[in-house]
């Protein structure tokens, strides 16, 4: 498919601040569109200007939310050039999320030519500072104008770009968690695993009322039992459990993050003992009370690593690492944005220049 590109005549003034750039709030001046058509399948490719996309009252999406949507980052190297970390999987995860979503499948080579091609032209946009990047956003919604719970005949697929600005403004920093223990976010069987707004929407009560306690994200449990770990916000999670490094395995209401994988493989890598199993509150909490519990970090494309120095579960608080941060959360942040940012080799293939 032959892509159309055509260029804004109002080009945005660019921020000139980089060290403000916050995240989600700037877009830049193009976007990439496709439409599926029942019969027709995918068509009419092309990069236009940023702007609404009329829709009607009664479109699918604000009804039912059948839609999805992807996260990943393009990043300036040194030497000025710009890459893309493993985009190859979120497209892999784009699909599994439209086989959850009934909606159609896409070509996963195409929208990786499409996303660089779009890069491409937005590549000025691409911000320079240290810890900067162009986050990346597809997503795909109903556009049907009918009401009727059925998959919908029509679909827009979207890809949206925003400068955004290092996550940590002061270096690394342990983040207070606070173990959801009325709310759940996704059971097996449910759509925890793919990426769709309805898990999100579901998490915002928890959010509120954590942060009201000053604890910044949820640790999500198990819907059934309510006593496994499941994941936090939206990134993976990870237990130094005396020699042994644990993950909660993809049981089907996780999602399964590309950090997360990447993590793991890794470790792997280093020799450390990793696992990926399923792990209960009483567990840690019985590993903290014997200074087995040594480092928890999440993952996830935004932070990428982001320590936990505090949990809080049914009261009980429990500090990890003295509120520090622990010297494998260190070293994967180093060797991952090292890759990520191009100031260390890609030994592993992950890099996909634009
Ligand atoms: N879990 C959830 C719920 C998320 O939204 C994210 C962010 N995409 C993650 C985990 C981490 O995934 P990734 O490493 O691919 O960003």
């Amino acid at each position: 498919m032959d892509i159309r590109i055509e260029l804004t005549k109002n080009p945005k003034v660019k921020p000139t601040d980089e060290s403000k750039l916050g995240f989600g709030g700037v877009f830049t001046d193009h976007m990439f569109l496709m439409n599926y058509t029942e019969g027709k399948g995918w068509h009419d490719p092309r990069i236009v200007p940023y702007g609404p996309i009329p829709m009607d009252p009664s479109c699918m999406v604000f009804h039912y939310a059948q839609e999805i949507f992807e996260g990943m980052k393009a990043y300036r190297t040194q030497d000025d050039t710009i890459q893309l970390f493993r985009p190859q999987e979120n497209f892999k995860r784009l699909n599994n999320s439209c086989e959850r979503m009934v909606i159609p499948k896409l070509d996963e080579d195409f929208l990786l030519e499409a996303l660089k091609k779009l890069v491409e032209v937005e590549k000025d946009w691409v911000p320079h500072q240290k810890d900067t990047s162009l986050y990346i956003r597809p997503f795909i919604i109903a556009s049907d104008a009918v009401l009727g719970v059925h998959p919908a005949k029509t679909y827009i697929y979207a890809v949206i770009l925003s400068p955004s600005g290092p996550y940590y403004k002061g270096g690394l920093n342990p983040v207070k968690i606070y173990v959801e223990t009325k709310y759940v976010r996704a059971v097996r069987g449910g759509m925890g695993m793919v990426k769709t707004g309805g898990n999100y929407a579901a998490s915002l009560i928890a959010q509120e009322e954590a942060s009201r306690e000053g604890y910044s994200q949820v640790l999500w449990l198990d819907g059934v039992e309510r006593k496994y770990v499941e994941e936090v916000g939206a990134m993976n999670v990870f237990f130094v459990i005396g020699d042994e490094i644990v993950t909660p395995a993809l049981t089907g209401s996780i999602l399964p993050g590309i950090t997360r994988k990447s993590v793991v493989e890794m470790l792997k890598e280093w020799g450390y003992n990793v696992n990926e199993r399923r792990l209960s509150v009483e567990e840690l909490e019985a590993a903290a009370a014997s200074g087995q519990l040594k480092e928890a970090f999440g993952t996830g494309t935004a932070a990428v690593i982001s320590p936990i120095g505090e949990l809080k579960c049914n009261g009980k608080v429990t500090v990890i690492n003295n509120n520090e941060i622990g010297p494998i959360s260190q070293k994967l942040y180093d060797h991952l944005t090292g890759i990520q940012w191009g100031r260390l080799p890609d030994t592993h293939g992950w890099i996909v220049k634009c």
